[in-house]
């Protein structure tokens, strides 16, 4: 069955089916104008024919079952581990700086009118939530709608259109990354999924603010999150202790890097990145967490003169950035970073 398809640069959306031209290469990523393909070429040229998943393809914006949990996305196929689900570029961008809100409002005033209704689309949480559960440093009811949905929606410095539709899982079947380099947000599979399942991505980062308020996700989006984190404790209790090895391992990769570190950071260190790597496969977390484990891991065995398991490490490292950011045409930074690291290693062992 073929759906209404939208502009993958606009998000205009067709009012007949086909109505849309297609990219000529991979024939798949639809555009209203050649201006809208032009514009997307610089983003797109580098996934062009790279399998990433397209709304009302790959994927459909419904309903969900039960009451009061408004819309999500659902899957119109299966997906394997890593393949890359959604590839969007933010549509507006945010600074903190001192006239950060007329920037925005202005930044929103310029975009094309499909942009701009396709944010104000966006869900919305009311001032008067805010006002019970946020400290914010200005009453929520001197914000607009416009700056309350933003609030509601923005991941980062960034506003994204589809990205924010997915619902949020503390232990969610598909992980979010924002690129730097490219400045595309890249959402790719955590698991394998079926067709017709509901795509969930983490809101929320696991470290110390998530474990110290609980009802940090009540207070930020307006929702109980009911995944197994929440509702079961046991599982609750290995994010607790995940955090806290993450913190220790930290503070010990500090002492390496600032004070040389001793013969016991490195073996404390090295259990801890293995311990670390094990409850993230247990759990299925996003791959940042095994990534930076692997990586620290990697330092921590050239210290202790374990060249082979270092350039495994490294390999293993790789191995998760190309599952979650990787598998395009131009390599992003940080994976060249690591494959430079290994043939170094490999090198001089
Ligand atoms: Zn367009
Ligand atoms: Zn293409
Ligand atoms: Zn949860």
């Amino acid at each position: 069955m073929s759906r209404l398809r939208y502009c993958t640069y606009c998000y205009k959306k067709e009012d007949i089916i086909n109505e849309f031209q297609h990219c000529s290469i991979c024939r798949v990523t639809a555009y209203c104008s050649r201006n809208c393909q032009k514009l997307n070429w610089n983003q797109h040229k580098n996934w062009c024919c790279c399998n990433v998943g397209n709304l009302n393809v790959d994927y459909e914006i419904r309903d969900c079952e039960g009451e009061g949990k408004g819309k999500g996305l659902f899957a119109l196929r299966s997906f394997q581990k890593g393949d890359k689900v959604l590839i969007e570029r933010p549509v507006l961008k945010f600074d903190d700086g001192f006239n950060a809100r007329e920037n925005t409002i202005d930044d929103y005033e310029q975009l094309p009118e499909s942009i701009r209704s396709a944010i104000d689309d966006l869900h919305m949480v009311n001032a008067d939530h805010y006002s019970r559960s946020l400290g914010l440093f200005i009453s929520p009811y001197d914000l607009s709608d416009f700056e309350l949905r933003i609030l509601c929606n923005r991941f980062s410095d960034g506003l994204f259109i589809i990205t924010s539709r997915f619902n949020h899982q503390c232990l969610a079947n598909c992980e979010l990354n924002l690129v730097n380099d490219s400045n595309l947000a890249i959402i790719s599979a955590l698991t394998d999924i079926k067709e017709g399942e509901e795509l969930s991505i983490s809101y929320i980062n696991f470290d110390s603010d998530i474990i110290d308020d609980p009802d940090m996700i009540y207070k930020k989006w307006d929702f109980h999150c009911c995944c197994p984190r929440c509702i079961d404790n046991s599982i609750n209790e290995k994010v607790i202790h995940l955090v806290h090895m993450e913190e220790e391992l930290e503070e010990i990769y500090f002492s390496i890097k600032v004070n040389q570190g001793s013969k016991e950071d490195d073996n404390r260190g090295y259990s801890l990145c293995e311990e670390i790597i094990r409850i993230c496969n247990e759990l299925g977390l996003p791959r940042k967490h095994i990534t930076e484990a692997y990586s620290k891991m990697a330092i921590i065995a050239i210290r202790m003169k374990l060249f082979d398991i270092a350039v495994d490490c490294l390999d293993k490292a790789i191995l998760n950035l190309n599952e979650s950011i990787g598998g395009c045409k131009k390599t992003p930074n940080v994976i060249l970073e690591k494959q430079t690291c290994r043939d170094h290693v490999l090198k001089n062992k």
